[in-house]
């Protein structure tokens, strides 16, 4: 029987960034990759348990899992990441279709797990990798220099789990305590990486910026060596956390060309009381010193943020607190959520007290302010000259090219026989909805990027 598998990732960047890594190790077991799950000899679901709402999608996708299995008796299915980390042998018991359940620390091992489940058996491994260390090489070494590399762009996982403990995150518990791989290991999938037609690399951690290996060896050092790879053109990092970001990575960020001028820095509340209750070690002033001064030394950069509104006992006083810092900030992008508990975490135990219209209601508001923001932000570019690296070909038009600028708006670009792959200069002519509008020029057109403004008297 042909081996096809389809993998469905929820979630975030590590999550796509494990499913890579499975379908490498499926393509070795001589699986295909094929985009139609009803096709699939093998479906495998990488989840995310972060927010309720993911979390119930996995379970309608299975839902639907369960009709593919009875038109073909012999596909195996899969959960794996977050939601299997957490509910292992419930989830097994539960979903009778389902054949493994197996969480982050464990897609490694699943050629033996494809092996059980063919003799008959169903598999459950949810054991962490020991953590006895701070610093731990979790990628095997045979797999070091065999990353992904995904159109333009490939990730680097340089840290796993968290040790910050924020109340309202499951993270913890389903990746566990945080560990560093050494800078010698990642430099070396970084570079095959490269070899490998990579463009851009994305640095991966739950916690990005509290990534250390040793004495002196930091964030900023790894940052530092990283740009120095002969023909990486672009590095990103996500997610760093105001708590560990600093001005000597505001300045590194200046010096590099290759180091991209965007950063997205979740601040989840602009109540400091409601900071202090998500145990995020940081207050509203704090964040805003940190991107006055990025700003400073860096004018155009673009930031982006994540917010939760709704948190337990935020008032209509706190919420405004959030709107005050979006209006200061003015981000690039803004990803809002509603409050949800999720089980096990100190949040949980707090009364979920903000009733569900008024998290909606806020949310709303959050969303329109945004979009205003984001309409006047992309008018600023307009007239702008901005680095633009191709991605890949419009999905309407023959004549247009999509790709992203350096702060990470996307972007069509008109004119010229473009190769994804390509670094060029843009000069903004437009924008629709988020999308910018652009039209290719010459590599010597003088550079006028520009975003929009931050003054410390914003911040007041
Ligand atoms: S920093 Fe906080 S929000 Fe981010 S993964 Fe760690 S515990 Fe979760």
């Amino acid at each position: 029987m042909d081996k096809k598998a389809h993998i469905k990732t929820f979630g975030c960047q590590m999550n796509e960034h494990d499913s890579f890594r499975m379908m490498e190790i499926l393509r070795q077991e001589g699986y295909e990759f094929t985009d139609h799950p009803e096709e699939a000899t093998l479906i495998l679901l990488n989840t995310c348990s972060v927010r309720h709402n993911p979390e119930n999608k996995v379970y309608s996708y299975l839902g639907a899992a369960r009709t593919w299995k009875r038109a073909h008796p012999g596909l195996i299915i899969g959960v794996a990441g977050c939601v299997a980390q957490q509910e292992g042998e419930r989830l097994l018991a539960r979903e009778k279709t389902v054949d493994m359940v197996f969480g982050p620390d464990n897609y490694f091992r699943l050629p033996e797990m494809l092996a059980a489940v063919r003799r008959g058996e169903r598999v459950c491994e949810t054991k962490w990798l020991p953590r006895t260390r701070r610093i731990q090489n979790f990628i095997p070494e045979e797999w070091v220099e065999r990353g992904h590399v995904e159109g333009v762009k490939a990730y680097v996982a340089i840290t796993k789990g968290c040790n910050n403990l924020c109340t309202f995150c499951i993270v913890p518990h389903t990746r566990g305590r945080e560990v560093s791989r050494e800078p010698g290991n990642i430099l070396r999938e970084a570079r095959s990486l490269v070899e490998g037609g990579a463009k851009e690399i994305w640095l991966l951690g739950q916690n990005v910026n509290s990534y250390r290996a040793g004495d002196g060896y930091r964030f900023p050092e790894l940052l530092d060596a990283v740009s120095q790879i002969e023909g990486l053109l672009r590095i990103r990092f996500t997610s760093p956390h105001p708590k560990d970001w600093n001005n000597r990575l505001s300045d590194l960020m200046a010096e590099r060309r290759n180091i991209c001028k965007h950063l997205h820095l979740p601040f989840q509340a602009g109540s400091d009381r409601i900071l202090k209750l998500m145990r995020r070690n940081h207050t509203l002033a704090d964040y805003l010193e940190k991107i006055h001064y990025l700003r400073r030394v860096i004018p155009h950069v673009e930031v982006s943020t994540d917010l939760i509104v709704g948190f337990p006992t935020e008032s209509e006083t706190d919420f405004e607190q959030t709107l005050h810092a979006l209006k200061t900030v003015r981000f690039s992008q803004v990803f809002p959520f509603k409050y949800s508990p999720r089980p096990g975490t100190p949040a949980a135990e707090m009364p979920d007290d903000v009733p569900r219209e008024v998290k909606e209601e806020r949310l709303a508001r959050v969303i329109a302010l945004q979009d205003r923001i984001n309409e006047e932000s992309q008018r600023a570019l307009c007239g702008s000259v901005q680095e633009v690296l191709i991605d890949g070909a419009h999905p309407r038009d023959s004549a247009l090219m999509n790709g992203r600028t350096d702060g990470y708006r996307a972007i069509s670009v008109r004119g010229g026989a473009l190769e994804v792959g390509e670094l060029v200069r843009v000069r903004v002519t437009g924008h629709r909805g988020h999308w910018l509008e652009g039209t290719l020029l010459p590599e010597q057109a003088e550079e006028t990027a520009c975003a929009p403004q931050f003054t410390p008297s914003d911040a007041a």
